[in-house]
């Protein structure tokens, strides 16, 4: 399977499969931040067009219906708003493949087993202090066969200089 990772079979039923999805990426949050605040689980919904299926290449999730990314490789865009820039750095398991420069090459696009691009994404995330958020969790669901996935596995947030020229 190499870098696909792990995908489980999960309920077709929509809202079965959501609960199954929350619970996906709720339990990979408790496992390893034993000492830190509670973590906080949602459904991704984009906040500029309502849509609530996702693309996933290269550690980033574009909204299906805008294309617009969500920020979760560098915390820059408007997904998480208030947030620094960072970039992703592995807890325990490896962050999906994402090779620097703009090309994307097919091994980074995420796919289910069934070969589907899309899909329903819930975030896990714990934060700092001041609400920063210092880790964060990615799993996916497949909405056509109820595939489930945790594409990124409690990954720590590592601030970083903006990423990007500002924009006005
Ligand atoms: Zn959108
Ligand atoms: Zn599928």
């Amino acid at each position: 399977m190499g870098s696909e990772g792990i995908w489980t079979a999960g309920p077709t039923d929509e809202a079965e499969g959501g609960r199954a999805l929350l619970r996906t990426v709720s339990r990979a949050a408790e496992q390893s931040e034993g000492d830190a605040g509670a973590a906080e689980t949602v459904f991704v919904v984009c906040r500029w067009c309502g849509a609530q299926e996702f693309e996933v290449v290269a550690r980033e999730c574009f909204c299906y219906g805008c294309c617009l990314p969500l920020g979760v490789s560098d915390g820059w865009e408007d997904g998480f708003p208030g947030q620094h820039p960072w970039r992703l750095e592995s807890s325990y398991t490896p962050l999906p493949p994402s090779t620097p420069g703009p090309r994307i090459l097919p091994e980074e696009v995420c796919r289910c087993p069934q070969g589907h691009g899309v899909f329903e994404t819930a975030i896990s995330f714990t934060l700092t202090d001041d609400q920063r958020i210092r880790s964060l969790s990615v799993g996916l669901r497949c909405p056509d066969d109820g595939y489930l996935h945790l594409y990124i596995d409690n990954a720590r947030t590592v601030p970083v200089d903006r990423p990007h020229a500002p924009r006005s």
